[in-house]
């Protein structure tokens, strides 16, 4: 969520890393049954005694699972989406617990990392994995410095909590710790994890990082912060609320193609009439046909059903 992310351009950011994008969708034999109807129940995951106290796991979708923090205020959802090859881990939370130790809890697979943006509750755990998807842009370069223990330390708040943090955090020494973004990828980039392939959907306008991602053929999007049930941040940066209401329209296009949208904050396993609500939101919005409502934090708020759009900076 975070609006209150910060921008520091700096020039001179990019990466010389090893450009690897993944082609090739070579769809083989599914071994994971088809996504179909409209019921799935999510299964809780019981993890270890330590790591339970602080995660909460579900799988909602056969080879996908929910990692959720919700001792928290962000109450961040962390995915895993598990293939036949590699898995992959969208977002990695807060940092405050150990997600690595709760991925290795659910698959003995390869793991890689995308982000769905660069905002604090969504790369707090980067660091401890080595292989790292992410834009070639300036936002992403310059959150994958991480942030010193005193810049990290409004989001560990004592009322963030709601929770007793776990044993291995110290409020003295969080950070957003840095991480390196091994393998640069870019809009259209379809990352193949053996028998399941997700494209990557770039969606500015939340952040200028911010991406989706797409499994067509077990027909559901990850939406990350560009689409959740509650307050949306268009973020501060010239442009993006135009730059959202393009995402938006884009995102609207998957509406029969998805059967589910996996936010990474409120309820998951949303009807994709939401992506074409968040179209029409923001058509009103930049259309000027939609009264921002009220004013919160110097912000311009549009009320709809159960969504707002945050405006400002
Ligand atoms: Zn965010």
């Amino acid at each position: 969520m975070c609006s209150l992310s910060r921008v520091y351009l700096r020039a001179g950011a990019l990466f010389a890393a090893l450009i690897w994008v993944i082609a090739g969708a070579a769809f083989g034999q599914r071994s994971q049954p088809k996504v179909a109807g409209q019921q799935t129940t999510p299964t809780a995951i019981e993890l270890s005694a330590n790591l339970g106290a602080w995660f909460e796991v579900y799988q909602i979708l056969p080879g996908v699972f929910t990692i959720r923090e919700p001792g928290h205020w962000e109450r961040v959802i962390s995915y895993l989406v598990v293939g036949s090859q590699r898995a992959l881990l969208f977002d990695t939370g807060t940092g405050i617990g150990d997600i690595r130790a709760v991925v290795s809890e659910l698959t003995d697979l390869e793991i890689v990392v995308v982000n769905s943006h660069s905002h604090p509750d969504h790369i707090g755990g980067n660091y401890q994995f080595e292989t790292i998807y992410g834009l070639d842009n300036a936002t992403a370069a310059r959150n994958a410095k991480g942030r010193s223990v005193a810049d990290s330390q409004r989001f560990v708040l004592e009322q963030a909590f709601s929770r007793q943090p776990p044993a291995t955090f110290s409020r003295d020494t969080y950070r957003i710790r840095p991480y390196e973004i091994t393998h640069p990828i870019q809009d259209g980039a379809r990352l193949d994890l053996g028998e399941r392939t997700l494209e990557v959907w770039v969606t500015p306008g939340h952040a200028p990082d911010a991406l989706c991602l797409v499994d067509s053929e077990h027909r559901f999007v990850l939406t990350g912060d560009t689409f959740y049930l509650g307050r949306l941040f268009v973020a501060s940066e010239a442009g993006s609320l135009e730059q959202y209401a393009s995402s938006a329209a884009r995102l609207a296009t998957l509406a029969d193609a998805v059967d589910r949208v996996l936010p990474a904050h409120s309820a998951t396993l949303l009807k994709p009439i939401f992506l074409e609500r968040l179209n029409e939101a923001f058509r009103q919005v930049v259309s000027g046909k939609a009264r921002a409502q009220e004013v919160k934090d110097g912000r311009q708020e549009y009320r709809f059903d159960r969504f707002s759009i945050s405006v400002g900076r």
